[in-house]
C-alpha cells in the first residue's frame, strides 16, 4: 500500500469565474485605469483575459507564457518565460492577467518582461491570490490567507486536474464509489461519477490504470 495524500481542493464554476472576473473588472475601473491592452498568462490567465477584454471593452488580446520545469529541467526548480509577447506595447496602457497568484512567480518573471519592452503603464490582475505568494497584484477578487490554501480546480482544467487527482485516490485498489469518497476525505470534493469514470476512461487509455472486475488500481 503506498502513500495517501491529502490537500483542500475546490472545484471552482463558471458562474464564480464570471462573478469574480466582474468584480475585478470593477475594481480596474474605479482606479481609472483603461487598458488599452490585456495580456494573458498562460495557459491560466486566458480565459479571465479575455472575460476582462469584453468588460472593459479592450480589443487588444495578447499573450505570454510560464512554464514551470521541475527538478529534471531546471536545476532550481524555477518558473520560465516560454513564451515572449510578439507584438508591440510602447506607449500601451497594459493589463496582465492571470488566474492565481500562489508563489507569484510566474507573474513576476512575465512582469519583468513586458517592463523591458516599455509600455506606457503596466499593471497586473488575477482573480485569486494566496497571500503566501510573493507577488502581489495590482488588481484581485479575492484573498485567499496562506493558511487556508487550497488547490483550485478551475473549470478550464477540470479533467486534467482530476487526471492528476484521481490516482492519488488509489493508494489501494478501489471500485467507483470508494474512488468518490476518497475524493471528498483527500481532497474534500464532491466528484460526480459520470466525472470519475471519464477520467478512469482517460487514464486507462494512457496506461496509469488498470482495471480488474469492478475495481481499479495504478498500473
Ligand atoms: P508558480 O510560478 O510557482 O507555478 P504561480 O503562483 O506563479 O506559481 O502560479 C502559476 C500557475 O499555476 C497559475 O497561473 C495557475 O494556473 C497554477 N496554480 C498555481 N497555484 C495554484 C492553486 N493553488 N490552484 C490552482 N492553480 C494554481
Amino acid at each position: 500500500m503506498s502513500e495517501k495524500e491529502s490537500f483542500r481542493c475546490k472545484l471552482v464554476t463558471y458562474d464564480e469565474i464570471v462573478e469574480w472576473t466582474r468584480d475585478l473588472a470593477k475594481k480596474i475601473r474605479a482606479c481609472d485605469c483603461k487598458p488599452t491592452v490585456i495580456i494573458g498568462l498562460t495557459r491560466g490567465g486566458w480565459v479571465p483575459a479575455r472575460l476582462l477584454c469584453d468588460l472593459l471593452g479592450v480589443k487588444k488580446l495578447y499573450a505570454v507564457k510560464t512554464e514551470h520545469w521541475g527538478v529534471t529541467a531546471n536545476p532550481d526548480g524555477k518558473a520560465l518565460l516560454t513564451q515572449e509577447l510578439n507584438a508591440r506595447i510602447d506607449d500601451e496602457e497594459v493589463l496582465l492577467v492571470d488566474d492565481i497568484t500562489d508563489t507569484g512567480e510566474s507573474m513576476s518573471i512575465a512582469k519583468a518582461h513586458l517592463q523591458d519592452m516599455r509600455p506606457g503603464v503596466l499593471k497586473t490582475a488575477a482573480l485569486l491570490h494566496i497571500t503566501r505568494s510573493t507577488f502581489v497584484p495590482d488588481f484581485y477578487s479575492v484573498e485567499v490567507p496562506a493558511d487556508g490554501w487550497t488547490w483550485f480546480i478551475f473549470p478550464w482544467n477540470r479533467n486534467e486536474d482530476l487526471r492528476t487527482l484521481l490516482p492519488k485516490t488509489l493508494y489501494e485498489e478501489k471500485g467507483e464509489a470508494d474512488i468518490q469518497k476518497a475524493f471528498r476525505e483527500q481532497f474534500q470534493i464532491d466528484v460526480p461519477l459520470e466525472d470519475i469514470r471519464t477520467t478512469l476512461e482517460d487514464l486507462e487509455a494512457a496506461g496509469t490504470v488498470t482495471r480488474a472486475g469492478e475495481k481499479w488500481t495504478r498500473a
